[in-house]
């Protein structure tokens, strides 16, 4: 049995190689027929015109170019009529090389799941998966070939609009959903009909902008990149990831569109990544706005030195390689490896076989509109709702409630349940695709359930007209439910915000409703974290809700009631005030630890407001409890090849069904460099019946006990350890000391 198991693998990895050869010598065969010029086009990729009102146009002179063949790939432009259109063009040039189409597919295609953030509380990697799977059949059925996602970087300040795209704070759990997303995005292998090549980004740092201001300089050490912003991008390049991008930012005063360090030593040295990077949308152009590049020309040959192979919108390698190769600045072997790592890519997606693969209208229409997708979105939705807040039990709320009254700004909107970096498909109305929350709040309720509805203010501006009508409303109301928050396009690229408060007066209305006496729960739609605190001390039920797509008001509809137990954890720390910000919970330990409740003397703190968080890292409630206890290692002292098994006691203590992500951190007592308070190694998320006690098992080794020693080598220490288990970060259950010995 073990023989043929092993010559299976053997064969199985010989028709591996065999197929890899062929790709290669195919790529090799073509790049000899081609022109310099068909060379520098397989580099070039222009945008089309995704106007989500008309139909998708190519600027002329853009398809002449695809004609001649000097365009690889093209971004914004989607649906089947038009990637066919337009392949046919790149079909009738001289190589007949097809079109490669990326698109932003971010959280979702048609179907679209809660923005990223939102989708990283649920700390499901298995609906994380799906959410990008489903993306990707149908971006896939709809002629795309490649989404710029996921973006995988650490944001640690919510100022940062980006910060709603990734993964939030923590470089462990950042790294395992990067994983799940490059895994969903393009499944097994590339060319399968429900896949996509996924694209890494923004390599590298570029969550670290200074003050949060997006495409700020970043300024970083080696050791907090190689320690807490890259280990996600390792992690999808484990995963398989197909391509990187680069980013704006410079870090340490080097564009990383023209950072050697990042894209040769790292990425394609160290890393060996044989995919390509393409640089973000006109970054290598931006070189020179930088400072960094005297023209465009420099900022080509930068670009193409540094490792940056296809350049988005920058025009900078269609008009400027040719001369830098000319005037020996540039050797065509640079040029040609660039080539190779897409037209690899192109091959084993299978253009070359059929340039219309993906392009297939009688799939489109099916994908699209495909039930299973918008029964996953709903899940993964209720899944990302976090419950912040839940005194004497205010939710569920029964389903025999006589009244309800449904405020403000949000209740009533649809497309904005889609939240930032949606796609916006020309030929779908939005109003009938989306599920407010008002209707989802309708489909659930029975006929004895009468809703009642106000709008109370806008988001942003002063005007309180609308309060008394509000007000009148509540008070009719047995129990009210206020939606407020940010706007969905007021967190995303180039929405970094010095405020993170809830805008214009809609804490206020908070207030008037709260002084009626009825019972309020309050939804927070956000991209990033927001400090709200006078509803947070005064509010007795608060959900968490972000933005989270299509299926928004029915899996709202779903918690509120108790259909779905809340189960998501905050991915990012929620500071108490904006001037608290960085704040992270896996900070280094200070010689002068600060004290919660005492902000005085001589302690790493501010003298006016308490250290800690408003919410933090890892937090999230449930309609029932969970109790952790008996908490065992298999032996205390280990080797660094040897492991140790850990075990405890999880018990549903509360009355109905629940999941508890249970967390697991480590602190290293001492080592050659100063390290965090604790930090997240590992994580369960487990579902419990009532009552239901699980044992819970865990295992400690060597690399999990490993990090960045001051020679920022990877490696772990000989010496104590703290091992601590529990439901947040702020919040630990069971815990004990640990020795690795030499
Ligand atoms: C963003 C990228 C995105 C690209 C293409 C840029 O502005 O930074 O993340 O993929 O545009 O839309």
């Amino acid at each position: 049995m073990k023989r043929i198991t092993t010559l299976t693998c053997l064969m199985l990895s010989f028709f591996a190689m065999a197929q890899q050869q062929t790709i290669d010598q195919k790529v090799n065969a073509l790049l000899k027929q081609m022109t310099l010029e068909e060379k520098i086009g397989q580099l070039n990729q222009y945008t089309g015109n995704n106007a989500a009102t008309g139909p998708i146009t190519i600027n002329p002179n853009k398809q002449a170019e695809i004609k001649d063949g000097l365009v690889g790939s093209m971004l914004n432009v989607v649906g089947t009529k038009y990637t066919r259109q337009y392949q046919e063009l790149a079909m009738q040039s001289r190589l007949k090389i097809p079109l490669l189409y990326g698109q932003d597919v971010i959280h979702g295609f048609k179907t679209t799941f809660p923005i990223p953030l939102g989708e990283a509380a649920s700390w499901d990697l298995a609906a994380i998966e799906l959410s990008a799977r489903v993306a990707a059949t149908e971006a896939a059925a709809s002629g795309i070939h490649w989404t710029f996602a996921p973006m995988v970087d650490i944001g640690r300040d919510p100022r940062w609009g980006r910060v709603m795209e990734g993964a939030g704070e923590d470089s462990y759990l950042g790294s395992r959903i990067a994983y799940a997303r490059v895994k969903g995005f393009q499944g097994d292998k590339l060319g399968n009909l429900n896949s996509v090549m996924a694209c890494v980004k923004h390599f590298a740092a570029y969550g670290a902008a200074i003050g949060g201001r997006d495409y700020n300089s970043v300024d970083m050490s080696e050791r907090m990149l190689w320690e807490t912003y890259l280990p996600p991008f390792k992690a999808a390049l484990d995963a398989g990831a197909a391509t990187f991008m680069n980013s704006f930012n410079d870090i340490n005063g080097i564009p990383a569109t023209g950072n050697a360090h990042l894209q040769r030593d790292i990425l394609k040295g160290k890393w060996n990544f044989q995919g390509f990077v393409v640089s973000d949308w006109g970054s290598i152009g931006e070189m020179v706005a930088h400072g960094y590049s005297k023209d465009l020309k420099e900022a080509a040959l930068a670009a193409i030195t540094a490792g940056s192979d296809m350049d988005m919108e920058s025009n900078a390698y269609r008009y400027n390689l040719p001369a830098l190769i000319k005037e020996n600045k540039v050797s065509i072997d640079l040029v040609d490896d660039a080539v190779k790592r897409i037209l690899r890519k192109k091959f084993e997606l299978g253009l070359f076989d059929d340039p219309y693969k993906y392009s297939n209208p009688d799939r489109e229409k099916q994908e699209l509109n495909n039930p299973e997708h918008r029964k996953a979105a709903r899940e993964v939705a209720a899944k990302s709702i976090v419950l912040l807040k839940n005194d004497n039990a205010i939710l569920p709320l029964a389903k025999s409630t006589k009244t309800i009254a449904f405020i403000g700004p949000m209740v009533k909107e649809y497309k904005a349940n889609m939240g930032f970096w949606a796609v916006e498909l020309p030929e779908v109305d939005y109003n009938k695709w989306v599920v407010s929350q008002w209707d989802g709040l309708q489909n659930k309720v029975g006929k004895n359930t009468k809703l009642l509805y106000a709008k109370g203010c806008e988001v942003e501006g002063d005007n309180k007209d609308g309060f008394a009508e509000a007000i009148a409303t509540a008070k009719q109301a047995d129990v009210v439910i206020l939606s407020i928050g940010e706007r969905h396009d007021m967190s995303g690229e180039a929405k970094s915000r010095s405020n993170i408060n809830i805008p214009g007066v809609q804490e206020e209305l908070v207030k008037a409703i709260q002084a009626t006496g009825k019972p309020v729960v309050v939804l927070v739609n956000a991209g990033r974290p927001l400090v709200f605190n006078w509803t947070a001390d005064n509010v007795p039920a608060i959900l968490y809700t972000w933005w989270l797509g299509s299926e928004a008001g029915n899996a709202i509809a779903d918690v509120l009631f108790g259909d779905y137990n809340p189960s998501g954890k905050l991915p990012m720390t929620f500071p108490r005030e904006v001037g608290q910000i960085p704040i992270y919970y896996n900070h280094y330990s200070t010689g002068r630890p600060a004290q919660d409740d005492n902000a005085k003397g001589y302690v790493s703190a501010y003298t006016d407001l308490k250290s800690s968080p408003k919410f933090p890292f890892g937090f999230g409630l449930s309609y029932t409890k969970f109790d952790y206890s008996d908490l065992k290692l298999s032996t205390t002292k280990m080797k660094s090849n040897e492991k140790i098994q850990v075990s405890f006691q999880l018990k549903n203590t509360g009355k109905v069904a629940g999941e508890e992500v249970v967390q697991l951190y480590l602190k290293d007592k001492f080592g050659s460099v100063v390290r965090p308070v604790l930090e997240l190694r590992d994580f369960q998320k487990v579902k419990l019946n009532a009552g239901e006690t699980k044992t819970i098992q865990f295992t400690i080794d060597n690399e999990k006990l490993s990090f960045y020693n001051d020679k920022i080598e990877w490696g772990s220490e000989p010496g104590d350890f703290e091992l601590m288990i529990g439901s947040s970060s702020a919040d630990i259950r069971v815990k004990s000391d640990f020795e690795l010995v030499k």
